[in-house]
């Protein structure tokens, strides 16, 4: 299974909020250090707040940072969420496939989909950031740590 490119950014962005303390990055800042589009930085930061798992804090000092919520956030969790409930394979595309009304290969791909979440589920974004990781996004951003806060 692939993960969309608006996923894969959206945990980008979760582990570096994670890292991070007193230096709140901007959306800018975070793009820079993912060496990512602000554009498309910007939709994923939208898309994190409006679940709660990220927050923007204005003023002076002000910038993005993780709730609670999105450091203890299950990392299958936001996958199926940011990925949706569709089928790995499209069954009905344009042209729909003649199997698609008895097929048992459709039925074991959406076990395997199930599978690979379940396989995320135990782990939380704040795991995400213990070392080695942590210590690497710290190196490329800049900043003080929080990463492996209970
Ligand atoms: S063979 Fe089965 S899984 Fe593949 S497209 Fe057809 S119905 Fe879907």
């Amino acid at each position: 299974m692939r993960l969309t490119r608006f996923t894969d950014l959206a945990l980008r962005v979760l582990m570096r909020l994670a890292v991070a303390e007193e230096d709140l990055p901007t959306t800018r800042d975070v793009a820079a250090t993912m060496e990512v589009p602000y554009t498309h930085t910007a939709k994923v930061v939208a898309k994190l707040q409006h679940l709660g798992l990220i927050e923007a804090r204005r003023g002076r000092g002000g910038g993005l940072t993780l709730t609670p919520a999105g450091r203890a956030a299950s990392v299958g969790g936001v996958v199926r969420e940011l990925e949706g409930a569709g089928d790995v394979v499209d069954c009905d595309g344009t042209v729909a496939c003649p199997l698609r009304s008895a097929c048992i290969l459709r039925g074991a791909l959406r076990r395997a989909q199930e599978a690979f979440f379940a396989s995320l589920d135990p782990l939380t974004v704040n795991d995400l950031v213990a070392a080695p990781t942590g210590p690497l996004l710290l190196g490329i951003s800049g900043g003080s740590t929080g990463a492996g806060r209970p």
